[in-house]
Formats: structure tokens, C-alpha cells, sequence
């Protein structure tokens, strides 16, 4: 039996497609946190080494401090009795027990700010996002643009450079610009798509767990 603590708890999900602005809607709101002096901790799984190992960092190069984990449930053992508000980022590529974790800390009475992508690259709900936003209070769905047609994008096409298309059957891989771009329902295509506009149907099974 849980019982209220004091403060507000709650879960909220920032998702979207890639290049829709997650990790920068996640940072400014931790960022008013931080104005509201309130304790802060930053969480990301440590498969997402793109840019710097001990801080959560947009495409735009926003910083905040952040610590990278292994499991979902190492987050328990690293917050803070005083920190009031946990932010979690590409949270797709945690395990199943981050939607356990994320009660457990709202409630504890801590504000929880979810951020990941809803959809893996062949448009398939990813990872323990569906149930994060189904226990979610307050979920935010960002668009990117769509390339192709300029509409509203809601999917992350995967582009493969030329030769590379068998190279890695892994649900998304983490990566930049070069290997994924935006785009809408109708002009996503979900097999993966050589950097020369050849669709590849490679048939690799699709990775349970991410990018291994
Ligand atoms: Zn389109």
C-alpha cells in the first residue's frame, strides 16, 4: 500500500519521432525546475553514447547533467532523497521495469519527465513506451517534419548508407542525422532504405531489446 507523499507526484511523457524535439522539450522543463530550486536528477541508458557519456544532450547541444545506467531499477538506488523531479531519457531503450520504476518515484511523491520515441524505425511501438504512456497523467506527442512531403512527421525513417544495408538488422540504432530522418505516415517506408532510394528487405529479425 502506497501512501501520498508530499509534493506531486506524477509521470509525464515527452515522445515523438526522431528530430521532433524530445530531449529538448525534456530539458526545458527540467531546466524550470531547476529555476524553481528544485532538486533535479537526470537518467539515461547507457547504450546512448552518441555525443558524451555524462550528459543528456539534444541535436542542439543543450547540457544538462546527467547520469548514464545500465538497468532501469539502478535508478532507485540513485535518487536523492531530496530530489523532487527525475527525468528519464531515451527511455525506449530501457528495459521493461523502468514503467515500475517511474510509479515507484511518482509515487514517492517525485514529478517523473519520460522522454523517448514511441516508434521504432519500421514504425512498431517501441519498448516499454506503450505502458509508460498508458500510466502516464500527462503525455506529449511531438511531430518533426516530414522530408519528403513537408507534412507534420510522426515516424523516423532508417537510411542506410550505400553497402551498409545488411551491416545491422537492430531495431534503431543510436545514431545521428546520417541514419534516420523524419517522416510522415504515408512517406515512411518501414524497410530500411539505402542511402541510394533502393528499398532493402533485408529480413533481419527484428532486435527485442534494441540495438545488440
Ligand atoms: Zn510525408
Amino acid at each position: 500500500m502506497y501512501h501520498r507523499s508530499p509534493g506531486y507526484g506524477c509521470i509525464e511523457v515527452v515522445c515523438g519521432s526522431m528530430f521532433s524535439g524530445k530531449t529538448e522539450e525534456l530539458l526545458r522543463r527540467v531546466k524550470r525546475a531547476q529555476i524553481a530550486r528544485q532538486k533535479v536528477q537526470v537518467f539515461k541508458p547507457v547504450i546512448d553514447n552518441r555525443y558524451s557519456v555524462d550528459h543528456v544532450q539534444s541535436h542542439n547541444a543543450n547540457k544538462v547533467a546527467s547520469r548514464p545506467i545500465e538497468k532501469a531499477r539502478d535508478i532507485l538506488r540513485f535518487v536523492d532523497d531530496n530530489t523532487r523531479v527525475v527525468g528519464i531519457d531515451e527511455a525506449q531503450f530501457f528495459d521493461e521495469a523502468v514503467v515500475e520504476v517511474a510509479q515507484k518515484l511518482a509515487f514517492r511523491g517525485i514529478r517523473v519527465i519520460v522522454a523517448g520515441l514511441d516508434m521504432d524505425f519500421r514504425g512498431q511501438p517501441f519498448g516499454p513506451m506503450p505502458r509508460l504512456l498508458a500510466v502516464a497523467e500527462d503525455v506529449t506527442k511531438l511531430s518533426a517534419v516530414c522530408v519528403v512531403c513537408g507534412n507534420p512527421a510522426s515516424r523516423s525513417q532508417r537510411i542506410v548508407p550505400t553497402g551498409a544495408a545488411e551491416a545491422d538488422g537492430g531495431r534503431i540504432a543510436v545514431g545521428g542525422n546520417e541514419m534516420y530522418e523524419a517522416r510522415c505516415r504515408f512517406c515512411h517506408e518501414p524497410d530500411v532504405i539505402a542511402a541510394n532510394g533502393t528499398s532493402s528487405a533485408s529480413g533481419a529479425p527484428e532486435s527485442a531489446g534494441g540495438t545488440e
